[in-house]
């Protein structure tokens, strides 16, 4: 039973995910203010959550902040973000201070559980079912995909559940270039024409932990105008 923590000062509307997401049979909790939402997400050790679904118009402090925060403190459960307007800029914020995937409001809750479950399974496969790639050696970096990890260079890095994400279709795919369009889709959930910079600045972080030079990449390589190619070896 997964449990789910919602940010949401509209009583309302949390009240009404509440409702159906009990229905379903997860374990929930509300929190109606920015600055306590904060606090329970950034604690030492982090709680115990699966899902954090996340407004971002909240009293004390917004959505973007609480998100940002915790990834900052190490705190890598995914966020579904609940953002006022479907407006890219909105949503590209959103997934850069680290959210995983978002819903413009007005919704119908009925899409609010698609997007949890989905939420929920993207985590899963990212993790790896057993049996399937749960580890991949790039380079001299080993990803651990079950603990969202890279370990290189004597460090450990904690990766988001996009980075692992995009790690994993790259890994999938080694070899071969794989589009932007195709990573937008898969990995962001947008669609394939959307214009954001979200992919490059990712790729830019996982250089960091794969390259021993970021800026002249073995590993993860840019083709331009085509997308991006994971040579695993060398
Ligand atoms: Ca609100």
């Amino acid at each position: 039973m997964a449990r789910i923590l919602i940010v949401e000062d509209e009583a309302h509307l949390a009240d009404g995910i509440r409702f159906n997401l009990e229905a379903e049979g997860y374990d929930v909790e509300v929190e109606a203010d920015g600055t306590r939402a904060l606090e329970k997400l950034t604690a030492e050790p982090p709680a115990p959550l699966d899902l954090v679904i996340l407004d971002v118009m909240l009293p004390g402090v917004d959505g973007f902040a609480v998100a940002d925060a915790m990834r900052k403190s190490g705190n890598f459960t995914p966020v579904l973000m609940l953002t006022a307007k479907s407006l890219p800029d909105d949503v590209v914020h959103g997934l850069e201070a680290g959210a995983d995937d978002y819903l413009a409001k007005p919704f119908d809750l009925a899409v609010l559980l698609a997007r949890v479950k989905g939420l929920l399974r993207r985590r899963d496969w990212a993790r790896g079912d057993p049996g399937s790639l749960s580890t991949a050696r790039v380079g001299d970096a080993e990803v651990d995909f079950g603990r969202f990890e890279i370990r290189t260079r004597g460090q450990t890095f904690r990766l988001t559940l996009l980075e692992t994400m995009l790690l994993k279709l790259l890994v999938q795919n080694a070899g071969q270039v794989v589009g932007k369009g195709e990573i937008l889709q898969k990995v962001w959930n947008l669609s394939p024409d959307t214009e954001t910079r979200a992919v490059d600045n990712f790729v830019v972080r996982l250089r960091r932990y794969l390259e021993a030079d970021p800026r002249a990449p073995k590993h993860l390589q840019t083709v331009r105008g085509a997308g991006y190619r994971l040579v695993l070896e060398g």
